[in-house]
This record gives structure tokens, sequence and C-alpha cells, in this order.
């Protein structure tokens, strides 16, 4: 019999990674704030949740999947929080893209009371998710991951153990500084093409058996891009918040971010535009309608 897990957190990529928890045979009981994720998941195998602190009594692991720290230090300490039904062997497990400098505060709050905090931010959005593909990056107490790795590999086809507790997040804010970047660059250089009346199809084409090619190129301009679809479930204000904790985090180390500050620009302008619910791949059309004449 593996751990008894709770699940905070049923949206876009937290539904898919629970669903893969439940297909890998685990006792889960689930609980978010919205009755429309919930009820997505009544009739199921299941359990529902009606508090947090209910929740974390009754399990041995709870894996959280939440829009960012403020609403996971909310989940965890707030009023009827987690910690409520926390005690002494239990473990978070926090797969959101959090700060790093909230995990490892938490962390600390957490050890006090005897339990273990694991970072393991995923990467690899919606459609490898619901495969049980992601790669996972996980930061905290070691002897924990190699507890939990079988767990983590229900839903990740690459585990990786990158060190001390906030490791992963920082992991996985450096992973999407970067993708942000490819996609943005990407972005803007097709619409130049696009201008001088290239096909931005064959521009696509041409680049994916070239050296511009990226997982942005690859893979998000012909699923979610050159079809105006933008539907990749993972939103623009999701990645403004990654590029915004890899930014703090060169701040606090004094650190140059060249081509970072720019990147985090132009995703901060789309916010300003409206944008932040849009899927990620609408900074596109964000960019077109900058230089459209
Ligand atoms: P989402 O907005 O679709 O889902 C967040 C869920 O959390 C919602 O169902 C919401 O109701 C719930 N929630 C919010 N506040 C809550 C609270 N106080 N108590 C209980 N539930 C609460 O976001 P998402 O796209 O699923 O992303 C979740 C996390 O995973 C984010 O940190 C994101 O950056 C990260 N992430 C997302 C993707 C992706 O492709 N969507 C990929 C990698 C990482």
């Amino acid at each position: 019999m593996g751990p008894t897990l709770g699940f905070v957190g049923l949206g876009n990529i937290g539904a898919p990674i629970c669903q893969c928890l439940l297909n890998s045979g685990y006792d889960v009981t689930v609980y978010d704030v919205d009755p429309d994720a919930m009820a997505r998941f009544d009739g199921g195998p299941a359990r529902l949740a009606c508090s947090l602190a209910g929740l974390a009594s009754s399990v041995d692991a709870v894996i959280l999947s939440l829009p960012n720290s403020a609403v996971v230090e909310g989940v965890v300490f707030g009023d009827g929080g987690l910690s409520e039904g926390l005690s002494e062997g239990k473990v978070l497990i926090d797969t959101s893209s959090s700060k790093p400098s909230s995990t490892r505060r938490l962390s600390a709050r957490l050890g006090d009371m005897g339990v273990q905090l694991l970072d393991a931010p995923v990467s690899g959005g919606v459609a490898r998710a619901k495969e049980g593909k992601l790669a996972v990056m996980v930061g905290g107490e070691k002897e924990a991951f190699e507890r939990y790795r079988g767990l983590l590999s229900a839903f990740g086809s690459q585990v990786f153990y990158v060190g001390e507790s906030g490791a992963g997040h920082l992991t996985k804010a450096i992973n999407n500084l970067i993708s942000a970047t490819t996609l943005a660059s990407a972005a803007e250089a097709v619409l130049l093409g696009v201008r001088a009346g290239l096909d931005p199809a064959k521009i696509i084409e041409v680049v994916n058996a070239s050296s511009g090619r990226s997982n942005s190129t690859e893979t998000k301009f012909p699923r979610h891009i050159l079809n105006g679809a933008f539907d990749d479930g993972f939103a623009v204000g999701l990645m403004n918040k990654d590029v915004k904790i890899a930014l703090e985090t060169a701040a606090e180390l004094d650190q140059p971010m060249l081509i970072g500050a720019s990147v985090g620009q132009v995703w901060q302008a789309a916010m300003a535009q409206g944008y932040a619910p849009e899927g990620h791949t609408a900074i596109y059309a964000f960019l077109e309608g900058l230089t459209e004449q």
C-alpha cells in the first residue's frame, strides 16, 4: 500500500497530475476552492474533501498545484489551512511554480512541526501532464525525495533531485525564463517575416529544419499559434510570474540580466494589455498587435 494522498488545486495542470496518481492506484482525496473543479472529480475514484484541515489530518502526504506562493502560503498557514491538520511525519509536495524564498521559509516553519516540504515543480505543459510524462525538478531533503520518488514518477517521466529546499522552484524559474525568451523572440522574428510578406507556416517549417529551432517553434507554433487558437493551457499571467521570480532572484544576487530584463518587459507589457488569462502562446498576438501598421 502506498501513502494516502491529498491533492489541492485541480486546475489546468493539477487535474491531469491528480488523474495520473489515481490511474496509478493511489488513494487520493481532493480539494479546490472552485466547485466546478471539484465537480469534475465527483463520481470517480477520488474522495472529495470539505476542508483543508480535514484533508491534511486524513492523509500521509499532500500535493499542491496552486497559482503562486501567496496562495500556497494561505493554503498551508491561513485560517483553517492545512497546517491545522498536519502532524509530525507528514509530507507536503508543492508542484506549483512558487518563489524559492517563500518555499525556504515554509520549509523551515513546517520543519518545526516535524513536517517535510518538497518543492517539485513540473514542466511539459498540459499535454505531457495527461500522458504522465512531465519533467519534475525536486528540492528538499534527499531522504524525503527518495521516499517519494515513485509517487513523482506517476506523473513525471524524468524526475530530478536538484538540491536543498527552494532549488526545484529556482530551477523551474530558470527554465521558464529561457522558455519565455525563446517564445517571445521567435514570435517577434516570425512577425518580421510576415511583415515582409513571407508565410509564417513556411518560416516555421524551415526554422525547424535549421539552427533557430526550439520547443517554441517545434511544439508551440504548430499546435497553438499558427492556427490562431493560443489554447495551450498555461496562462500569460503564470508565465509572467515565473519570469518575475527569476528576475527577483537575480536582483537579490546583484546579477545583471540584460536579456532577461528585456524579456520581462515584454511579458509585463502583455499583462498591461489584459493578456493575463490568455494562453501564454498569445504573446504572439500581443506582439502582432504592437507591430501592426
Ligand atoms: P490554474 O489557475 O488552472 O489552476 C489553479 C487551481 O488552484 C484552480 O483550480 C484554483 O481554483 C485552485 N485554487 C486557487 N486558490 C486556491 C485555494 N486557496 N485553495 C484551493 N484551491 C485553490 O493554474 P495551472 O495552470 O493549473 O497552474 C498551477 C501551477 O502549476 C502554477 O503554479 C503554474 O505556474 C504551474 N504550472 C502550470 C503549467 C501549465 O501548463 N498549466 C505547467 C507547469 C507549471
